[in-house]
Protein backbone atom coordinates (compact mmCIF):
# COMPACT_ATOMS: atom_id res chain seq x y z
CA UNK A 1 0.00 0.00 0.00
CA UNK A 2 1.57 3.39 -1.24
CA UNK A 3 0.55 6.59 -0.90
CA UNK A 4 2.40 9.32 -3.75
CA UNK A 5 2.22 12.81 -3.80
CA UNK A 6 0.62 12.41 -6.80
CA UNK A 7 -2.04 10.17 -5.27
CA UNK A 8 -2.60 12.60 -2.10
CA UNK A 9 -3.83 15.38 -4.68
CA UNK A 10 -6.08 13.00 -6.88
CA UNK A 11 -7.21 11.74 -3.43
CA UNK A 12 -6.34 8.38 -4.18
CA UNK A 13 -3.99 5.51 -2.62
CA UNK A 14 -2.62 2.25 -4.34
CA UNK A 15 -3.01 -1.17 -2.51
CA UNK A 16 -0.08 -3.70 -3.46
CA UNK A 17 0.09 -7.28 -3.25
CA UNK A 18 2.24 -7.80 0.04
CA UNK A 19 4.02 -11.15 -1.55
CA UNK A 20 5.40 -9.35 -5.21
CA UNK A 21 4.58 -5.61 -4.47
CA UNK A 22 1.71 -5.73 -7.78
CA UNK A 23 -1.00 -2.91 -7.43
CA UNK A 24 -4.08 -5.05 -7.31
CA UNK A 25 -6.26 -1.55 -6.50
CA UNK A 26 -6.61 2.03 -6.03
CA UNK A 27 -8.82 3.61 -3.75
CA UNK A 28 -9.96 6.92 -2.28
CA UNK A 29 -8.70 8.61 0.53
CA UNK A 30 -12.03 9.71 2.02
CA UNK A 31 -11.72 13.51 3.74
CA UNK A 32 -12.96 14.70 6.96
CA UNK A 33 -15.84 15.78 4.72
CA UNK A 34 -16.09 12.72 2.80
CA UNK A 35 -16.75 10.67 6.23
CA UNK A 36 -19.48 13.36 7.25
CA UNK A 37 -21.44 13.04 4.35
CA UNK A 38 -21.57 9.05 4.87
CA UNK A 39 -22.58 9.49 8.56
CA UNK A 40 -25.69 11.87 7.86
CA UNK A 41 -26.63 8.98 4.54
CA UNK A 42 -26.36 6.48 7.43
CA UNK A 43 -28.57 8.62 9.94
CA UNK A 44 -31.27 8.19 7.50
CA UNK A 45 -30.94 4.65 6.83
CA UNK A 46 -30.44 4.05 11.01
CA UNK A 47 -33.76 5.68 11.03
CA UNK A 48 -35.18 3.24 8.03
CA UNK A 49 -33.28 -0.23 10.20
CA UNK A 50 -34.17 0.33 12.95
CA UNK A 51 -37.99 0.48 12.73
CA UNK A 52 -38.17 -2.48 10.51
CA UNK A 53 -39.98 -5.40 12.46
CA UNK A 54 -37.47 -7.95 13.47
CA UNK A 55 -38.51 -10.70 11.29
CA UNK A 56 -38.00 -7.69 7.88
CA UNK A 57 -34.58 -7.04 9.05
CA UNK A 58 -33.47 -10.45 9.70
CA UNK A 59 -34.32 -11.72 6.22
CA UNK A 60 -31.94 -8.99 4.71
CA UNK A 61 -29.61 -10.33 6.75
CA UNK A 62 -30.15 -13.74 5.71
CA UNK A 63 -30.19 -12.70 2.20
CA UNK A 64 -26.61 -11.27 2.57
CA UNK A 65 -25.64 -14.48 4.26
CA UNK A 66 -27.09 -16.35 1.57
CA UNK A 67 -24.44 -13.84 -0.83
CA UNK A 68 -21.63 -14.01 1.27
CA UNK A 69 -21.77 -17.87 0.81
CA UNK A 70 -22.75 -17.99 -2.70
CA UNK A 71 -19.56 -15.90 -3.31
CA UNK A 72 -17.15 -16.81 -0.26
CA UNK A 73 -14.48 -17.82 -3.27
CA UNK A 74 -14.91 -14.62 -4.92
CA UNK A 75 -14.14 -12.80 -1.71
CA UNK A 76 -11.30 -15.49 -0.60
CA UNK A 77 -10.13 -14.04 -4.03
CA UNK A 78 -9.73 -10.61 -2.66
CA UNK A 79 -8.21 -11.08 0.51
CA UNK A 80 -5.24 -13.13 -0.96
CA UNK A 81 -4.47 -10.60 -3.70
CA UNK A 82 -4.55 -7.63 -0.62
CA UNK A 83 -2.95 -9.11 2.18
CA UNK A 84 -1.16 -12.49 0.60
CA UNK A 85 -2.68 -14.62 3.00
CA UNK A 86 -3.26 -18.44 1.56
CA UNK A 87 -6.79 -19.07 -0.39
CA UNK A 88 -7.17 -22.09 2.44
CA UNK A 89 -6.98 -19.40 5.18
CA UNK A 90 -8.80 -16.63 3.46
CA UNK A 91 -11.95 -19.20 3.28
CA UNK A 92 -11.71 -20.26 6.68
CA UNK A 93 -12.32 -16.86 7.58
CA UNK A 94 -15.17 -16.26 5.89
CA UNK A 95 -16.67 -19.60 6.57
CA UNK A 96 -16.38 -18.14 10.59
CA UNK A 97 -17.75 -14.97 9.80
CA UNK A 98 -21.00 -16.06 8.02
CA UNK A 99 -21.07 -18.51 11.28
CA UNK A 100 -21.60 -15.21 13.44
CA UNK A 101 -23.94 -13.71 10.75
CA UNK A 102 -26.45 -16.71 11.42
CA UNK A 103 -26.12 -16.77 14.95
CA UNK A 104 -26.33 -12.77 15.51
CA UNK A 105 -29.39 -12.91 12.94
CA UNK A 106 -31.48 -15.81 15.14
CA UNK A 107 -30.78 -14.73 18.47
CA UNK A 108 -30.96 -10.56 18.50
CA UNK A 109 -34.45 -10.60 18.88
CA UNK A 110 -34.29 -12.45 21.87
CA UNK A 111 -31.63 -11.19 23.72
CA UNK A 112 -32.40 -7.85 22.75
CA UNK A 113 -36.09 -7.44 22.59
CA UNK A 114 -38.34 -6.80 26.14
CA UNK A 115 -37.39 -8.79 29.20
CA UNK A 116 -39.94 -8.61 32.08
CA UNK A 117 -37.58 -8.47 34.87
CA UNK A 118 -38.24 -8.13 38.93
CA UNK A 119 -39.97 -5.28 40.18
CA UNK A 120 -38.11 -5.70 43.62
CA UNK A 121 -40.23 -4.94 46.79
CA UNK A 122 -40.94 -1.81 47.59
CA UNK A 123 -41.87 -1.50 43.78
CA UNK A 124 -43.90 -4.29 43.50
CA UNK A 125 -46.95 -2.44 42.12
CA UNK A 126 -44.44 -2.32 39.32
CA UNK A 127 -44.44 -4.15 35.65
CA UNK A 128 -40.45 -3.39 35.45
CA UNK A 129 -39.13 -4.03 31.49
CA UNK A 130 -35.90 -4.14 30.04
CA UNK A 131 -35.51 -3.73 26.30
CA UNK A 132 -32.03 -3.05 24.20
CA UNK A 133 -32.52 0.06 21.45
CA UNK A 134 -30.25 0.41 18.89
CA UNK A 135 -27.51 3.07 19.31
CA UNK A 136 -28.12 4.88 15.43
CA UNK A 137 -24.68 4.70 13.40
CA UNK A 138 -21.38 2.58 14.75
CA UNK A 139 -18.09 4.05 13.06
CA UNK A 140 -16.30 0.58 13.03
CA UNK A 141 -12.16 0.95 12.04
CA UNK A 142 -10.94 -2.72 11.23
CA UNK A 143 -7.14 -4.21 10.96
CA UNK A 144 -5.89 -6.05 7.88
CA UNK A 145 -4.61 -9.24 9.24
CA UNK A 146 -8.42 -11.02 9.23
CA UNK A 147 -9.90 -8.35 7.16
CA UNK A 148 -13.41 -10.83 7.12
CA UNK A 149 -13.51 -12.21 10.35
CA UNK A 150 -12.45 -9.30 12.79
CA UNK A 151 -14.51 -6.01 11.58
CA UNK A 152 -17.17 -8.68 10.83
CA UNK A 153 -17.14 -9.41 14.53
CA UNK A 154 -18.59 -5.43 14.87
CA UNK A 155 -20.33 -4.76 11.80
CA UNK A 156 -22.80 -7.95 11.68
CA UNK A 157 -23.63 -7.69 16.02
CA UNK A 158 -24.04 -3.61 14.70
CA UNK A 159 -26.16 -4.39 12.05
CA UNK A 160 -27.98 -7.04 14.27
CA UNK A 161 -28.86 -5.03 16.93
CA UNK A 162 -30.08 -2.43 14.49
CA UNK A 163 -27.81 -0.56 13.59
CA UNK A 164 -26.66 1.32 10.29
CA UNK A 165 -22.29 1.36 9.94
CA UNK A 166 -19.80 3.00 8.50
CA UNK A 167 -16.73 1.15 8.12
CA UNK A 168 -13.57 2.27 7.54
CA UNK A 169 -11.25 -1.14 6.66
CA UNK A 170 -7.82 -0.75 6.91
CA UNK A 171 -5.96 0.95 4.44
CA UNK A 172 -4.06 -2.74 3.59
CA UNK A 173 -7.76 -4.08 3.07
CA UNK A 174 -9.67 -2.05 1.52
CA UNK A 175 -11.25 -3.72 -1.30
CA UNK A 176 -12.30 -6.49 1.04
CA UNK A 177 -14.44 -3.48 2.98
CA UNK A 178 -15.58 -2.35 -0.03
CA UNK A 179 -16.72 -5.98 -1.23
CA UNK A 180 -18.56 -6.80 1.55
CA UNK A 181 -20.28 -3.23 1.56
CA UNK A 182 -21.20 -3.80 -1.99
CA UNK A 183 -23.03 -7.48 -1.24
CA UNK A 184 -25.36 -5.57 1.54
CA UNK A 185 -26.21 -3.26 -1.03
CA UNK A 186 -27.78 -5.59 -2.58
CA UNK A 187 -29.72 -6.92 -0.43
CA UNK A 188 -30.74 -3.25 0.75
CA UNK A 189 -30.59 -1.56 -2.16
CA UNK A 190 -32.28 2.04 -1.42
CA UNK A 191 -30.64 2.64 1.94
CA UNK A 192 -26.79 2.92 3.08
CA UNK A 193 -27.03 1.17 6.05
CA UNK A 194 -23.52 -0.54 5.09
CA UNK A 195 -20.87 2.19 3.97
CA UNK A 196 -17.34 1.83 3.47
CA UNK A 197 -14.49 4.92 3.62
CA UNK A 198 -11.56 4.30 2.40
CA UNK A 199 -8.08 6.08 3.53
CA UNK A 200 -5.27 6.12 6.33
CA UNK A 201 -5.16 6.95 10.12
CA UNK A 202 -6.62 10.33 9.16
CA UNK A 203 -9.96 8.82 7.37
CA UNK A 204 -10.28 6.72 11.06
CA UNK A 205 -9.84 9.63 12.63
CA UNK A 206 -12.69 11.93 11.08
CA UNK A 207 -14.57 8.77 11.79
CA UNK A 208 -13.99 8.77 15.23
CA UNK A 209 -14.82 12.90 15.52
CA UNK A 210 -17.81 12.31 12.90
CA UNK A 211 -20.59 11.98 15.69
CA UNK A 212 -21.17 8.65 15.40
CA UNK A 213 -23.11 6.54 18.39
CA UNK A 214 -19.85 4.43 19.12
CA UNK A 215 -16.88 3.48 17.41
CA UNK A 216 -15.67 -0.68 17.72
CA UNK A 217 -11.76 -0.24 17.14
CA UNK A 218 -10.05 -3.46 16.02
CA UNK A 219 -5.85 -2.50 15.93
CA UNK A 220 -3.22 -1.84 17.97
CA UNK A 221 -3.07 -0.77 21.02
CA UNK A 222 -1.18 2.39 20.66
CA UNK A 223 -3.71 3.02 17.89
CA UNK A 224 -6.42 2.18 20.02
CA UNK A 225 -5.26 5.14 22.61
CA UNK A 226 -4.90 7.36 19.74
CA UNK A 227 -9.00 6.26 19.31
CA UNK A 228 -10.00 6.73 22.34
CA UNK A 229 -8.58 9.72 23.16
CA UNK A 230 -10.00 11.27 19.85
CA UNK A 231 -13.63 9.86 21.00
CA UNK A 232 -13.36 11.44 24.26
CA UNK A 233 -13.25 15.15 22.58
CA UNK A 234 -17.13 14.25 21.93
CA UNK A 235 -17.87 11.82 24.46
CA UNK A 236 -17.90 9.13 21.61
CA UNK A 237 -18.44 5.46 23.12
CA UNK A 238 -15.59 3.00 22.34
CA UNK A 239 -14.71 -1.05 21.93
CA UNK A 240 -10.96 -1.48 21.98
CA UNK A 241 -10.22 -4.94 20.65
CA UNK A 242 -6.51 -4.69 20.29
CA UNK A 243 -3.47 -6.52 20.66
CA UNK A 244 -2.09 -9.84 22.46
CA UNK A 245 0.60 -11.73 23.75
CA UNK A 246 -1.35 -15.01 24.10
CA UNK A 247 0.38 -18.10 25.66
CA UNK A 248 -0.39 -21.59 25.70
CA UNK A 249 0.16 -23.59 28.86
CA UNK A 250 1.00 -27.85 28.39
CA UNK A 251 0.40 -29.77 31.93
CA UNK A 252 2.13 -33.20 32.90
CA UNK A 253 -1.09 -34.81 31.64
CA UNK A 254 -1.67 -33.37 28.65
CA UNK A 255 -2.67 -34.84 25.49
CA UNK A 256 1.70 -34.20 24.20
CA UNK A 257 1.01 -34.11 20.26
CA UNK A 258 -2.28 -32.35 20.59
CA UNK A 259 -0.99 -29.39 22.55
CA UNK A 260 2.49 -29.34 19.97
CA UNK A 261 0.05 -29.38 16.69
CA UNK A 262 -1.92 -26.36 18.54
CA UNK A 263 1.13 -24.65 19.28
CA UNK A 264 2.46 -25.12 16.04
CA UNK A 265 -1.04 -23.99 14.08
CA UNK A 266 -1.78 -21.43 16.67
CA UNK A 267 1.79 -19.64 16.62
CA UNK A 268 2.17 -19.64 12.44
CA UNK A 269 -1.03 -19.83 11.04
CA UNK A 270 -1.65 -16.53 8.94
CA UNK A 271 2.30 -15.97 9.39
CA UNK A 272 1.48 -15.34 13.01
CA UNK A 273 -0.42 -12.04 12.31
CA UNK A 274 -3.08 -13.24 14.23
CA UNK A 275 -4.41 -11.00 17.53
CA UNK A 276 -4.89 -14.35 19.30
CA UNK A 277 -2.27 -16.35 17.96
CA UNK A 278 -0.05 -18.32 20.21
CA UNK A 279 3.05 -16.45 20.83
CA UNK A 280 4.53 -17.76 24.31
CA UNK A 281 4.76 -21.46 25.46
CA UNK A 282 5.19 -22.61 28.56
CA UNK A 283 5.48 -26.68 29.29
CA UNK A 284 5.80 -28.80 32.31
CA UNK A 285 9.13 -30.32 32.69
CA UNK A 286 7.94 -33.42 33.05
CA UNK A 287 6.66 -33.14 29.00
CA UNK A 288 9.11 -30.77 27.32
CA UNK A 289 11.20 -32.64 25.93
CA UNK A 290 8.60 -34.66 23.94
CA UNK A 291 6.72 -31.36 23.26
CA UNK A 292 9.60 -29.55 22.00
CA UNK A 293 10.79 -32.32 19.65
CA UNK A 294 7.10 -32.72 17.85
CA UNK A 295 7.03 -28.95 17.58
CA UNK A 296 10.15 -28.58 15.94
CA UNK A 297 9.19 -31.61 13.34
CA UNK A 298 6.04 -29.93 12.86
CA UNK A 299 7.35 -26.49 12.25
CA UNK A 300 9.99 -27.81 9.87
CA UNK A 301 7.50 -29.03 7.32
CA UNK A 302 6.33 -25.17 7.30
CA UNK A 303 7.05 -23.09 4.86
CA UNK A 304 6.20 -19.37 3.98
CA UNK A 305 6.17 -18.46 0.29
CA UNK A 306 3.52 -17.73 -2.56
CA UNK A 307 2.97 -21.53 -4.32
CA UNK A 308 0.24 -23.28 -3.56
CA UNK A 309 1.73 -25.72 -0.98
CA UNK A 310 3.39 -23.25 1.17
CA UNK A 311 1.33 -23.00 4.50
CA UNK A 312 2.55 -19.45 5.33
CA UNK A 313 2.13 -16.25 3.33
CA UNK A 314 4.12 -12.75 3.61
CA UNK A 315 3.94 -10.57 5.96
CA UNK A 316 1.70 -8.05 4.89
CA UNK A 317 2.89 -4.77 6.94
CA UNK A 318 6.50 -4.05 5.84
CA UNK A 319 6.65 -2.20 8.99
CA UNK A 320 6.29 -5.18 11.00
CA UNK A 321 9.15 -7.43 9.25
CA UNK A 322 11.82 -4.95 11.36
CA UNK A 323 9.46 -5.92 14.59
CA UNK A 324 9.82 -9.10 13.90
CA UNK A 325 13.40 -9.36 13.24
CA UNK A 326 14.19 -7.48 16.70
CA UNK A 327 12.26 -9.27 18.83
CA UNK A 328 14.39 -12.50 17.45
CA UNK A 329 17.60 -10.42 17.50
CA UNK A 330 17.10 -9.69 21.21
CA UNK A 331 16.42 -13.66 22.11
CA UNK A 332 18.76 -14.62 20.63
CA UNK A 333 21.41 -11.23 22.33
CA UNK A 334 20.21 -12.56 25.62
CA UNK A 335 20.99 -16.42 25.44
CA UNK A 336 18.15 -17.46 23.64
CA UNK A 337 18.31 -20.03 21.35
CA UNK A 338 16.35 -20.38 17.93
CA UNK A 339 15.58 -24.46 17.37
CA UNK A 340 14.11 -23.76 14.06
CA UNK A 341 14.28 -20.85 11.59
CA UNK A 342 16.03 -18.00 13.55
CA UNK A 343 18.13 -14.78 12.20
CA UNK A 344 18.58 -15.87 8.91
CA UNK A 345 14.52 -16.98 8.59
CA UNK A 346 13.48 -12.59 8.31
CA UNK A 347 13.57 -12.13 4.32
CA UNK A 348 12.26 -9.08 2.98
CA UNK A 349 8.64 -10.07 2.34
CA UNK A 350 8.22 -12.96 4.11
CA UNK A 351 9.39 -14.59 7.40
CA UNK A 352 9.97 -18.61 7.56
CA UNK A 353 8.39 -20.17 11.07
CA UNK A 354 11.07 -19.76 14.23
CA UNK A 355 10.79 -21.45 17.06
CA UNK A 356 12.91 -19.94 20.43
CA UNK A 357 13.63 -21.63 23.33
CA UNK A 358 15.85 -20.36 27.14
CA UNK A 359 14.48 -17.07 25.74
CA UNK A 360 14.84 -15.04 28.87
CA UNK A 361 11.43 -13.38 29.60
CA UNK A 362 11.92 -9.88 29.45
CA UNK A 363 13.18 -9.82 25.84
CA UNK A 364 10.64 -8.42 24.08
CA UNK A 365 9.62 -11.74 22.62
CA UNK A 366 8.29 -12.68 25.54
CA UNK A 367 6.92 -9.02 26.60
CA UNK A 368 5.91 -7.52 23.26
CA UNK A 369 3.70 -8.57 20.34
CA UNK A 370 5.67 -9.95 17.75
CA UNK A 371 2.93 -10.84 15.18
CA UNK A 372 4.99 -13.03 13.42
CA UNK A 373 5.62 -16.77 12.76
CA UNK A 374 7.20 -17.28 16.09
CA UNK A 375 7.04 -19.02 19.55
CA UNK A 376 8.93 -18.65 22.40
CA UNK A 377 9.07 -22.38 24.77
CA UNK A 378 9.96 -22.20 28.16
CA UNK A 379 9.96 -25.34 30.72
CA UNK A 380 8.19 -24.88 33.90
CA UNK A 381 8.17 -26.71 36.76
CA UNK A 382 4.90 -26.67 38.18
CA UNK A 383 1.73 -25.29 36.15
CA UNK A 384 1.78 -22.58 39.04
CA UNK A 385 4.51 -21.04 37.81
CA UNK A 386 3.51 -21.30 33.82
CA UNK A 387 -0.08 -19.44 35.36
CA UNK A 388 2.13 -16.65 36.90
CA UNK A 389 4.51 -16.54 33.61
CA UNK A 390 1.36 -16.36 31.34
CA UNK A 391 -0.07 -13.86 33.55
CA UNK A 392 3.09 -11.38 33.80
CA UNK A 393 2.04 -9.42 30.60
CA UNK A 394 0.25 -6.26 30.80
CA UNK A 395 -2.22 -7.63 27.38
CA UNK A 396 -5.24 -9.84 28.67
CA UNK A 397 -6.64 -11.15 25.37
CA UNK A 398 -6.40 -15.09 24.70
CA UNK A 399 -4.90 -17.91 26.25
CA UNK A 400 -4.80 -21.72 25.52
CA UNK A 401 -4.50 -24.86 28.04
CA UNK A 402 -3.42 -28.26 27.65
CA UNK A 403 -4.37 -30.35 30.56
CA UNK A 404 -6.46 -33.45 31.27
CA UNK A 405 -7.23 -32.89 35.17
CA UNK A 406 -6.87 -29.44 35.69
CA UNK A 407 -8.38 -27.51 32.62
CA UNK A 408 -11.00 -25.72 33.78
CA UNK A 409 -9.30 -24.58 36.68
CA UNK A 410 -6.09 -23.10 34.95
CA UNK A 411 -8.34 -21.76 32.81
CA UNK A 412 -10.48 -19.63 35.39
CA UNK A 413 -6.54 -18.53 37.02
CA UNK A 414 -5.45 -16.82 33.89
CA UNK A 415 -6.02 -13.05 33.59
CA UNK A 416 -7.23 -13.20 29.52
CA UNK A 417 -10.90 -12.25 28.00
CA UNK A 418 -10.84 -15.64 26.73
CA UNK A 419 -8.89 -18.88 26.90
CA UNK A 420 -9.41 -22.61 24.71
CA UNK A 421 -8.88 -25.98 26.91
CA UNK A 422 -7.38 -28.78 25.01
CA UNK A 423 -7.91 -27.17 21.88
CA UNK A 424 -6.51 -23.87 20.32
CA UNK A 425 -8.30 -20.48 18.97
CA UNK A 426 -11.89 -22.34 19.32
CA UNK A 427 -13.49 -19.21 21.11
CA UNK A 428 -13.22 -17.17 18.66
CA UNK A 429 -15.48 -19.54 16.80
CA UNK A 430 -18.12 -20.06 18.98
CA UNK A 431 -20.65 -17.36 17.85
CA UNK A 432 -22.34 -17.29 21.43
CA UNK A 433 -19.52 -16.93 22.71
CA UNK A 434 -17.80 -12.90 23.86
CA UNK A 435 -14.55 -11.96 21.77
CA UNK A 436 -12.64 -9.12 23.69
CA UNK A 437 -9.74 -8.67 25.95
CA UNK A 438 -8.55 -7.08 29.22
CA UNK A 439 -5.59 -4.85 30.05
CA UNK A 440 -3.74 -3.55 26.84
CA UNK A 441 -5.77 -5.83 24.66
CA UNK A 442 -8.84 -3.43 25.38
CA UNK A 443 -12.21 -3.54 26.88
CA UNK A 444 -15.73 -4.04 25.89
CA UNK A 445 -17.18 -7.63 23.69
CA UNK A 446 -18.12 -8.43 20.28
CA UNK A 447 -19.91 -11.56 18.95
CA UNK A 448 -22.55 -13.32 21.17
CA UNK A 449 -25.46 -11.83 23.79
CA UNK A 450 -22.38 -9.27 24.33
CA UNK A 451 -21.68 -8.34 21.39
CA UNK A 452 -24.93 -7.29 20.65
CA UNK A 453 -26.01 -5.74 23.81
CA UNK A 454 -22.43 -3.70 23.08
CA UNK A 455 -24.26 -2.13 20.02
CA UNK A 456 -27.11 -1.19 21.80
CA UNK A 457 -28.31 0.95 24.74
CA UNK A 458 -30.05 -0.27 27.70
CA UNK A 459 -33.98 1.35 28.31
CA UNK A 460 -35.70 0.55 31.46
CA UNK A 461 -39.44 0.77 31.61
CA UNK A 462 -41.38 0.89 34.65
CA UNK A 463 -45.21 0.93 33.98
CA UNK A 464 -47.63 0.79 37.50
CA UNK A 465 -49.86 -1.61 37.15
CA UNK A 466 -52.49 -0.61 40.10
CA UNK A 467 -51.83 2.16 42.43
CA UNK A 468 -49.41 1.31 45.47
CA UNK A 469 -50.24 1.12 49.45
CA UNK A 470 -47.75 3.14 50.13
CA UNK A 471 -46.89 6.29 47.59
CA UNK A 472 -43.26 6.88 47.89
CA UNK A 473 -42.49 9.34 44.98
CA UNK A 474 -44.83 11.66 45.95
CA UNK A 475 -45.01 14.99 48.49
CA UNK A 476 -47.85 13.74 49.82
CA UNK A 477 -45.89 11.23 51.61
CA UNK A 478 -46.54 11.34 55.62
CA UNK A 479 -44.05 10.61 58.69
CA UNK A 480 -46.17 7.31 59.22
CA UNK A 481 -45.34 6.15 55.54
CA UNK A 482 -41.79 7.02 56.23
CA UNK A 483 -42.04 4.70 59.75
CA UNK A 484 -43.78 1.51 57.67
CA UNK A 485 -41.17 1.43 54.90
CA UNK A 486 -38.82 1.34 57.41
CA UNK A 487 -40.06 -1.47 58.95
CA UNK A 488 -41.06 -3.40 56.38
CA UNK A 489 -36.76 -2.97 54.79
CA UNK A 490 -35.58 -4.08 58.71
CA UNK A 491 -38.33 -6.74 58.35
CA UNK A 492 -37.10 -7.89 54.97
CA UNK A 493 -33.16 -6.71 55.48
CA UNK A 494 -32.63 -6.62 59.15
CA UNK A 495 -32.88 -9.80 60.48
CA UNK A 496 -29.51 -11.45 60.31
CA UNK A 497 -27.96 -10.80 63.48
CA UNK A 498 -24.45 -12.57 62.44
CA UNK A 499 -23.13 -12.93 59.07
CA UNK A 500 -25.02 -14.63 56.61
CA UNK A 501 -23.94 -18.44 56.15
CA UNK A 502 -21.98 -18.88 53.41
CA UNK A 503 -23.31 -21.03 50.82
CA UNK A 504 -21.83 -24.93 50.64
CA UNK A 505 -19.35 -25.35 47.90
CA UNK A 506 -21.35 -27.32 45.05
CA UNK A 507 -19.39 -29.57 42.83
CA UNK A 508 -17.79 -28.26 39.91
CA UNK A 509 -19.99 -29.42 37.31
CA UNK A 510 -17.80 -27.88 34.53
P1 LIG B 1 -3.45 -0.39 13.39
O1 LIG B 1 -3.67 0.03 14.80
O2 LIG B 1 -2.23 0.07 12.70
O3 LIG B 1 -4.67 0.07 12.46
C1 LIG B 1 -5.98 -0.34 12.70
C2 LIG B 1 -6.93 0.62 12.00
O4 LIG B 1 -6.87 1.89 12.64
C3 LIG B 1 -6.64 0.88 10.53
O5 LIG B 1 -7.84 0.90 9.81
C4 LIG B 1 -6.00 2.25 10.56
O6 LIG B 1 -6.14 2.98 9.36
C5 LIG B 1 -6.76 2.92 11.66
N1 LIG B 1 -6.09 4.07 12.29
C6 LIG B 1 -4.77 4.33 12.33
N2 LIG B 1 -4.55 5.47 13.02
C7 LIG B 1 -5.77 5.92 13.44
C8 LIG B 1 -6.21 7.03 14.21
N3 LIG B 1 -5.35 7.91 14.71
N4 LIG B 1 -7.53 7.17 14.45
C9 LIG B 1 -8.42 6.25 13.97
N5 LIG B 1 -8.06 5.18 13.22
C10 LIG B 1 -6.76 5.02 12.97
O7 LIG B 1 -3.55 -1.98 13.41
P2 LIG B 1 -3.27 -2.99 12.23
O8 LIG B 1 -1.80 -3.01 11.96
O9 LIG B 1 -4.18 -2.73 11.11
O10 LIG B 1 -3.70 -4.38 12.89
C11 LIG B 1 -2.84 -5.17 13.67
C12 LIG B 1 -3.14 -5.00 15.13
O11 LIG B 1 -4.51 -5.28 15.37
C13 LIG B 1 -2.37 -5.98 16.00
O12 LIG B 1 -1.93 -5.33 17.17
C14 LIG B 1 -3.42 -7.03 16.36
O13 LIG B 1 -3.18 -7.73 17.56
C15 LIG B 1 -4.64 -6.18 16.46
N6 LIG B 1 -5.84 -6.98 16.28
C16 LIG B 1 -6.66 -7.15 17.36
C17 LIG B 1 -7.80 -7.94 17.23
C18 LIG B 1 -8.73 -8.14 18.39
O14 LIG B 1 -9.84 -8.56 18.15
N7 LIG B 1 -8.34 -7.86 19.62
C19 LIG B 1 -8.10 -8.53 16.00
C20 LIG B 1 -7.24 -8.34 14.93
C21 LIG B 1 -6.12 -7.54 15.09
Amino acid sequence: MTLTDEHVQQQTFEVRNPANGDVVGVYAVHSEADVHAAVARARGAAAWWSALPHAERSERLTQWRAVLTRRMAQLADVVHREMGKPHSDAMLEIVLAIDHLAWATKHARKVLGPHRVSPGMLMANQSATLEYHPLGVVGVIGPWNYPVFTPMGSVIYALAAGNAVVFKPSEFAPGVGTWLADSFAEVCPAHPVLQVVTGFGDTGSALCRSGVDKVAFTGSTGTGKKVMATCAETLTPVVIEAGGKDALLVDEDADVEAAADAAVWGGMSNAGQTCIGVERVYVHEKVYDRFLSSVVDKTRDLRADTDLEAKLGPITMPSQIGIIRAHIDDALARGGRAVVGGADAVGERFVQPTVLVDVPEESTAVTEETFGPTLTVKKVRSMDEAVELTNATRYGLGATVFSEKRGMELARRIRSGMTSVNSVISFAAIPSLPFGGVGDSGFGRIHGADGLREFTYAKAIARQRFKPPMLLTSFSRDAKTDSRVAQLVTMLHGGASTLPKLPKRGRDRS
